[in-house]
């Protein structure tokens, strides 16, 4: 939900704190300087734009800690450069608005995949079966939607065991796939949930913003704008901007028939993250046989 607010201010935020603490301590630092040595601003000058190196470095060290710089092990971004996309529902199952889409998809015959948060899944259990039953992929998006970056080890864990946990006991499957609320993250979480876990961490390269209350036609739009071959759209089927359940999701409803089209005549063709996973897998090993027949 709301993930791209979230995350400007999750880098931003503690940037202009950190730029802001770096310009107030150098300019002070300055002055002292210039007290004591006299009017050698040399030192102070120094000192001050080492303080703002020290400011950007730790904005970038923030930035890192939500995104990541480069490969990170188990961490999907985006599919492989082929014509292939996946959509993607965040925060439900929803008793009103998920029935819907599924009806949308089983008439287009499009197989998505939905994060579900775990408390919904107990609590909408006949919604989140026929999730499975109609061959969606169903993933973990933790068990109360608790943001995992600042969290302790006791509770990330807790969050992704008692997520999997809901979604096994009402539905059977063991998901593979996890996706962190907001696609915030650490590396000490993407260890726990890669190498602790075993899953892959699944994030995304578009979002259709529809939390943001966005009409269809902007929806839509903001999609064909942004789609590329291997992009993971993100769209919600439940979620409010402050609270896990709760949003509005008729532009959503009415916005995915009209995506599918979309993405049709331009060529893509759909698949669950799962298919798309497998595709990824053989397109990194195509290189490997490039160099084995040279
Ligand atoms: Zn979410």
């Amino acid at each position: 939900m709301n993930g791209r607010f979230s995350r400007l201010l999750a880098i931003a935020g503690p940037a202009l704190i950190l730029s802001a603490g770096a310009v107030v301590l150098g300019l002070r630092s300055v002055e002292r300087l210039d007290r004591i040595i006299g009017a050698s601003t040399h030192v102070g000058l120094v000192l001050f734009s080492i303080l703002i190196l020290a400011g950007i470095a730790a904005a970038l060290v923030s930035y890192y800690e939500y995104h990541g710089f480069g490969r990170q092990d188990g961490v999907i971004r985006r599919g492989p450069s082929k014509p292939l996309v996946a959509i993607t529902f965040d925060d439900g199952p929803n008793p009103k608005y998920t029935p819907k889409i599924l009806d949308v998809l089983r008439e287009k015959g499009v197989r998505a995949t939905f994060f579900c948060v775990g408390l919904h899944v107990k609590k909408y259990p006949q919604v989140a079966r026929r999730i499975v039953a109609e061959g969606h992929d169903i993933g973990n998006h933790t068990y109360g939607h608790r943001d995992l970056a600042p969290s302790t080890r006791r509770v990330v864990v807790n969050q992704i065991r008692r997520g999997a946990d809901a979604i096994f006991s009402v539905t059977g499957v063991d998901p593979k796939l996890f996706r962190p609320p907001r696609g915030l993250y650490s590396e000490a979480v993407r260890r726990i949930v890669v190498e602790e876990f075993g899953l892959q961490m699944v994030l995304w390269t578009v979002s259709a913003l529809d939390w943001r209350r966005l009409s269809p036609g902007q929806i839509v739009r903001r999609v064909a704008r942004f789609v590329r071959p291997g992009a993971i759209i993100l769209f919600h089927d439940s979620g409010a901007l402050l609270r896990r359940e709760g949003g509005k999701r008729t532009s959503t409803v009415e916005a995915l028939p009209l995506v599918i089209d979309y993405l049709r005549e331009a060529g893509y063709q759909i698949v669950p993250v799962s298919e798309m996973l497998r595709h990824l897998a053989d397109s990194e090993l195509e290189p490997r046989r490039i160099l084995e027949r040279a």
